[in-house]
């Protein structure tokens, strides 16, 4: 899925726990990847 406005990812690393907010979305035929936190790994849309 593509990055939208507002969206709030999370890292599912136990002992990192790093969150994201989207401030400005995807453009129209941006990729679909999750974004990667610092620590390596994908990070999942919180609900
Ligand atoms: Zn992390």
């Amino acid at each position: 899925m593509a990055l939208k406005q507002n969206e709030v990812y999370i890292c599912p690393k136990m002992d990192c726990g790093c969150e994201i907010r989207v401030t400005k979305g995807a453009g129209p035929g941006a990729g679909s990847q999750s974004p990667r936190c610092c620590c390596g790994q994908e990070m999942q849309k919180k609900a």
